[in-house]
């Protein structure tokens, strides 16, 4: 296409001011994307990462592809100096990963960077090492056919950018997901990926680069073969767009949304309103606040699809934003129907899908809201409820039995119910009845109090957990069988770092070589069938929360293990069951809310069942 040795030259002052300039790098992974889409521009058939401190010591990535004469190596570092986009009308007609000439300069300003090249048909390589911005005059040296660039000590010269990287395990995951998301959009191309001493992923070229098989061959050597089994294909040609790709089938759901990737013309994007779409073709399959799993790419014509909105090119936009959305989710859901776990979906009115809320939120799927009329918010509850619930059990107004059906099914007050009971929880005689496996309700002096069986529990076992991760001393079970595990990469670095913690739970874990994970311990009061996985979810929820709250660890630890753990709806509990979590939510600190202010309990008093009556 271009030749001679000068390919790089530097863009006309219009094309660079159409291009606004910003920032590139923000964290080490986008050093990552940078590299690795240079390489695969530079038609490598293999790629090596290199890894270090979770790269804020060394992101380096070495490939095999054409590499640079040496004039061209002297000259990458400029800012707006490119091989690949000459002319405005290029920019519309991309073929390339990168464009703007940009990368390279931005990371030497803010690094200190080593490229090390040749092309095939040069006696000697070049070495070119710029620290901070300033790139000193390329030397000869011997090298491979390729390029290598190592990226070292990030934001070295920039201490507030520097300051601001998140902890190395966060960074790490940043980087863990560039790495997959890049792969996956090469299946053909080999990837290596090591992390200080770690090989964490050794990836064979899959032929046949663009075909579903190789994809999915891809999708299993990065998250393991039961995704693979669980994969469903999604397909769909239009005159304005092609879908190919995968989803997960619900039940592979995460509550993390770390395996989400999509591609635009082979190019790694984010897209929340196409996020959206494939979620809202999930609801009702997979539980509230969970995330599938997708690889999807969509491929247009250039002209319809700006990637150029962000520096990092990763956000685009679509001329026909809500078409693309509505097409997503259709294409996603036909592919799911056709899928055997979905006898039946309801119709899609694709007309009227962009832009209307996001799925509606079903936590009232039993309509108690319209019963009982919104809750009242705890503070508002609280010191009626003291009065109320000083432990006397009293009766109702006998309902008569001949009225509604619905009354039925509230058991009649025991008529010793004045008997003794402990002051603050509910005595032995208290009436409790399991509404619809989900609530628990329970007559009090002044009415009916309504306790949210899951937010209760979850109240309960944050508090014990915190108290446990204060002391230290979490008692633990030995499992019979050892349970083996190989999570993936980023969660196995947050096990590191949780590790005290977690074992002052009572969790006894010992890490193997590679990815492997041997828990021999669990908490003592980790429910029986619950063992094998538990340790997997927690992490998976802890990491979910993190990213939504930034609280201290301990405190995260905690509202992972209660949401983890908590009863759910939809679990019948046998009456001791019951009265053991009414007592327990009352003995903790502050039981009118689970830890994310949920409430545990309603009250509907006779006063207001009275106004209704009227
Ligand atoms: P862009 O990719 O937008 O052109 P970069 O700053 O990322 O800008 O790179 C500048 C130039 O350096 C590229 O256009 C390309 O010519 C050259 N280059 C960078 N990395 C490589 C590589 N791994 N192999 C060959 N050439 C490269
Ligand atoms: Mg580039």
């Amino acid at each position: 296409m271009f030749d001679g040795d000068r390919l790089i030259r530097v863009m006309p002052d219009a094309l660079a001011n159409k291009i606004a300039a910003g920032e590139v790098v923000q964290r080490p992974a986008s050093a990552l994307k940078e590299l690795v889409e240079n390489s695969l521009d530079a038609g490598a058939e293999r790629v090596d990462v290199l890894l270090k401190g979770a790269g804020s010591t060394l992101v380096q990535v070495v490939d095999d592809g054409v590499g640079m004469s040496r004039s061209d190596a002297a000259e990458a570092f400029r800012r707006h100096a490119t091989s690949k986009l000459y002319t405005l009308e290029d920019l519309d007609a991309l073929g390339t990963l990168g464009f703007r000439g940009e990368a390279l300069a931005s990371i030497a300003a803010v690094a200190q960077v080593e490229l090390r090249t040749r092309r095939a048909t040069d006696e000697a390589g070049t070495r070119v090492v710029a620290d901070g911005g300033l790139a000193r005059d390329a030397e000869p040296v011997g090298a491979p056919v390729g390029t290598s660039l190592a990226v070292r000590n990030l934001f070295f010269n920039v201490p507030a950018r520097r300051a601001f990287l998140k902890t190395p395990a966060t960074e790490y995951r940043h980087l863990l997901e560039t790495f997959q998301a890049l792969t996956l959009s090469h299946p053909g191309v080999s990837f290596t990926l090591r992390h200080d001493e770690d090989e964490v992923y050794r990836l064979m070229a899959n032929p046949d680069d663009d075909d579903d098989a190789a994809l999915a061959r891809r999708i299993a050597d990065l998250f393991g073969h039961d995704l693979h089994d669980a994969l469903v294909p999604v397909a769909e040609t239009t005159t304005y767009l092609r879908i190919r790709g995968f989803v997960g089938r619900p039940e592979r759901h995460k509550r993390s949304r770390g395996e989400q990737f999509l591609f635009v013309n082979r190019r790694v994007v984010k897209s929340r309103p196409l996020d959206h779409a494939v979620a809202s073709a999930f609801e009702r399959l997979i539980p509230e606040g969970t995330h599938p799993f997708f690889a999807l790419f969509l491929e247009m014509d250039p002209a319809h699809v700006d990637v150029n909105v962000h520096p990092s090119k990763a956000e685009v936009k679509f001329d026909d934003e809500r078409g693309v959305y509505a097409l997503v989710r259709a294409v996603v859901r036909k592919a799911l129907a056709h899928a055997d776990f979905v006898p039946e979906l309801p119709p899609d009115p694709l007309a009227a899908t962009f832009g209307a809320a996001p799925a509606g939120h079903t936590s009232d799927a039993f309509g108690t809201a319209a019963m009982f009329g919104p809750a009242p918010t705890p503070d508002a509850l609280l010191p009626q409820l003291d009065a109320s619930f000083e432990g006397r059990i009293v009766h109702l107004p006998e309902p008569d039995p001949t009225v509604l059906e619905e009354e039925m099914m509230l058991p009649l007050v025991d008529a010793n119910a004045n008997a003794a009971h402990d002051a603050k929880g509910v005595g032995p005689e208290a009436v409790l009845f399991q509404l619809h496996d989900t609530y628990i309700v329970t007559p009090i002096r002044s009415g009916l109090l309504v306790l949210d069986q899951r937010a209760a529990h979850e109240r309960i076992l944050y508090e014990k957990a915190r108290a446990t991760l204060e002391s230290g001393f979490g008692l633990s079970q030995q499992l019979l069988f050892p349970h083996t595990f190989e999570p993936a990469a980023p969660d196995l670095a947050l096990l590191k770092e949780l590790q005290g913690d977690l074992v002052a739970l009572g969790f006894v874990v010992e890490f193997f070589s590679g990815r492997t994970v041997v828990v021999r311990g669990v908490p003592a009061d980790v429910r029986a069938g619950d063992e094998r996985s538990i340790l997997e979810d927690l992490i998976e929820q802890f990491r979910t929360l993190r990213e939504r709250l930034r609280l201290p660890h301990r405190d995260t630890l905690a509202r992972a293990i209660a949401r983890r753990s908590a009863i759910r709806h939809g679990q019948r509990l046998a009456q001791p069951e019951m009265r053991l979590l009414i007592d327990q939510l009352f003995a903790c600190e502050a039981p009118m809310a689970a830890p994310d202010g949920r409430p545990t309990l309603v009250r509907l008093s006779t006063d207001e069942l009275a106004k209704r009556f009227a």
